[in-house]
């Protein structure tokens, strides 16, 4: 009964060089969910599950690096020689398969030929709006809370067989994290900021993303076992950010990477 978590993409704000944007696979009981497909996490997914063997897709937002995918995934289950794939539910914000639509169309101001396009993406997926609440995904307990981003943005608490991980999505720093990750097994916390160092002249813009030290303040205040630092941006230095959040957490630290599997049991 345990929760196998794979990172398949961790790179904030774009694709790094050794890796994808945001793509964690989720696995229990046979059951698998992808929670953000971001840039690249398409490709990258094959290493570890079958294109076609993923049961659900759970996006946080609708910034690209999250959520771009799901339109290459749209052509993959469409037009399989064997045929079209059967619907798989895409789990994430209101107009989420709208927005998706019309990124997929080859000229999303057309209204003839875009519409047929915009069609394909509804074929291939079945969205679900997400709301804050919980809500089960197959054998898992999910919970959504709204996260302190410029667009609707949801932070996500997985619970399943009494263990839990909490992914912070992107978010600045808010009250919504320290509940929805309270007492939480492993926190997944983005860290896309380093602190401002002495003399420099602009400050951090606020209300966007986390510092390492605000991600290991978070997750200190939440009392989570194990903090894994993610959506670190490919200039950043992995090993000052790695500092920032050991000053405030004490427990359990690491960043994320591509290919690292972690088990709740
Ligand atoms: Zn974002």
């Amino acid at each position: 009964m345990r929760v196998r978590i794979t990172i398949v993409g961790c790179s904030g704000s774009f694709p790094g060089p050794d890796g994808p944007a945001s793509c964690y696979l989720v696995e229990a009981e046979g059951f698998r969910m992808l929670m953000d497909m971001g840039s690249g996490g398409l490709g990258a997914v094959q290493q570890y599950a079958g294109l076609y063997e993923i049961d659900a897709i759970c996006l946080s937002h609708l910034h690209a690096d999250h959520c771009l995918d799901v339109c290459g995934y749209s052509v993959a289950r469409t037009f399989h020689p064997d045929g079209p794939k059967p619907r798989i539910p895409v789990y994430g914000p209101a107009q989420t398969g709208v927005r998706l639509g019309r990124a997929l169309a080859a000229d999303p101001a057309a209204d003839d030929a875009g519409a047929d396009t915009r069609d394909r993406i509804t074929e291939a997926f079945d969205f679900v709006t997400i709301t804050a609440g919980t809500i089960e995904i197959g054998p898992l307990r999910v919970t959504a809370e709204r996260m302190n981003h410029p667009v609707e943005t949801y932070g996500y608490r997985l619970e399943h067989a009494g263990r839990s991980l909490a992914y912070s999505a992107d978010t600045g720093p808010t009250e919504a994290l320290v509940r929805l990750a309270r007492d939480a097994d492993v926190l997944l916390c983005e860290a896309s900021f380093v602190e401002p160092a002495d003399g420099d002249a602009a400050p951090l813009p606020e209300n966007l993303h986390l510092t390492g030290r605000q991600a290991g303040q978070h997750a200190a205040r939440a009392g989570v076992g194990q903090l894994v630092l993610t959506h670190l941006v490919p200039w950043n230095d992995e090993d000052r950010t790695l500092d920032e959040a050991g000053q405030a957490f004490t427990g359990a630290l690491s960043i994320a990477a591509p290919g690292i599997g972690f088990v709740l049991d």
